[in-house]
């Protein structure tokens, strides 16, 4: 039996491996295929891709857009779309340019209150075009304005602290239809923690094709309430580890080991899908 990770970060947003630290981590956990899934962006799938060739392991292009629907914060991952699709490069450009003036104003609340990061510390130490809060916490660690990553979060980036301030998102609509503009499948990230149950007959009305069955932090029991739900919606099941690298404490790439079946299952939706649209075009 072979294994995949679907839910994977790198440095080009807010994990610290390169593609090419990535893909040798993947291969080090025997996994045979692995999807990277940065936030907002498609920037490193190019250089993931030419990493897995060089070592045998299958690439599968993808991103995870932070989307609100109804006001619940949802995660949803794509998966096969065309990353040179130019209405999805510019509305990652758009949502790039809202995490930057996140940081930017982020910066000046830890300002009034006489934490003196400036946001030039976070992109310097960020440098990437998605920027999040997990890299202001590693700046508030490198300038020595906190001891720990999570005592960062627990003092000033996390809600109602002094520092947070919320993200202007997209809704969950307009994500799943930017990535089937680009050819691509719309998965449903970690319903668990999101606490989206409610809202998922809705989001599959909106045209979602998959969810995310298997993550780090799902129980056993959740495992099984979403992969009822998946085939109560006729949903593609995926998983993956949500791996950041060493970004927040130990890696969790080889953690969460996806049934190679499940990626067949996502290739053969993508191959119809596409079949689909060149007959209707
Ligand atoms: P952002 O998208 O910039 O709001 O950042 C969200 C990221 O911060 C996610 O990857 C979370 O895992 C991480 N995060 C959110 N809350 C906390 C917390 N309380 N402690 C540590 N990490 C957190
Ligand atoms: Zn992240
Ligand atoms: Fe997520
Ligand atoms: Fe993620």
């Amino acid at each position: 039996m072979s294994f995949a990770d679907l839910h994977l970060h790198t440095r080009f947003s807010d994990g610290t491996y390169t593609p090419a630290e990535l893909a040798a981590q993947a291969q080090k956990h025997g996994l045979a295929c692995i999807a990277l899934t940065d936030h907002d962006t498609v920037e490193g799938c190019a250089p993931a891709t030419a990493a897995c060739a060089e070592l045998g392991l299958e690439f599968i292009p993808g991103s995870e857009l932070t989307s609100e629907f109804n006001g619940v914060e949802t995660h949803i991952l794509a998966y096969l779309m065309d990353t040179a699709n130019a209405e999805l490069l510019a509305e990652m450009k758009k949502f790039q340019a809202v995490r930057q003036d996140r940081i930017r104003e982020m910066c000046a609340k830890l300002n009034e209150i006489g934490v003196g990061l400036q946001a030039q510390d976070v992109f310097t130490l960020a440098n990437c075009a998605s920027p999040g809060r997990p890299h202001v916490a590693r700046a508030l660690v490198a300038k020595k304005f906190c001891r720990s990553f999570d005592e960062a979060f627990d003092r000033y980036l996390k809600k109602d602290r002094p520092a947070f301030v919320p993200k202007f998102k997209m809704s969950t609509a307009r994500a799943i239809e930017l990535i089937h503009r680009a050819g691509g499948l719309a998965v449903m990230a970690h319903p668990a923690l999101n606490r989206t149950d409610d809202i998922i007959p809705e989001v599959v009305a909106a045209g979602l094709d998959g969810i995310e069955v298997f993550h780090t932090k799902h129980s056993p029991a959740a495992n099984k309430r979403y992969m009822d739900i998946a085939k109560k919606f006729n949903l593609l099941v995926t998983g993956g580890s949500d791996c950041h690298g060493m970004s927040k404490g130990r890696p969790l790439i080889g953690t969460v080991k996806l049934d190679y079946a499940y990626v067949e299952k996502l290739k053969e939706r993508h191959a119809q899908d596409l079949s689909k649209a060149n007959a209707s075009a």
